[in-house]
């Protein structure tokens, strides 16, 4: 599967440190991110994360146009909900197209382990029947 990562810069090292621990099943699996959060998950992991922009030089929107185009099938996004940010649009824009387009997403951590946890079990294994692969 396609996974999306994304985190907010007071998230990136609960990121980091998410991503450490579950190595082994993020593996399995694509990953791609916004530019900061790709490179230090790739840095901490040595996990292969294709980059896109920064998230506020178009990262967000990046995936977001990868999200409509049924190339994401999960996506780890941990937002600070404390500080705001001023590509908070394109935030919005990504919850929408997951909603839009029936694609799990996490905000936060504990919502993270599960679907990761999904991930490995099988539970979202859907997502290749109901939007097979060109
Ligand atoms: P970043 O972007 O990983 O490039 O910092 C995240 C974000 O959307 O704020």
């Amino acid at each position: 599967m396609n996974i999306a990562l994304i985190a907010h810069d007071k998230k990136k090292e609960l990121m980091v440190q998410f991503c450490i621990a579950y190595c082994g099943i993020l593996s399995k699996h694509s990953l791609c991110g916004t530019g900061t959060t790709a490179k230090l998950v790739s840095e901490a992991t040595g996990l292969d994360v294709k980059r896109f922009l920064s998230g506020p030089q178009g990262g967000d929107q990046q995936i977001g146009a990868r999200i409509a185009y049924n190339e994401i099938d999960l996506v780890l996004f941990f937002r600070d909900p404390i500080t705001s940010v001023g590509h908070e649009n394109d935030m919005m824009g990504i919850l929408r197209l997951c909603d839009v387009h029936n694609v799990p997403i996490a905000t936060n951590v504990a919502t993270a382990e599960v679907l990761v946890h999904g991930l490995e079990s099988g539970a979202l294994a859907w997502r290749d029947i109901v939007n097979p692969k060109k």
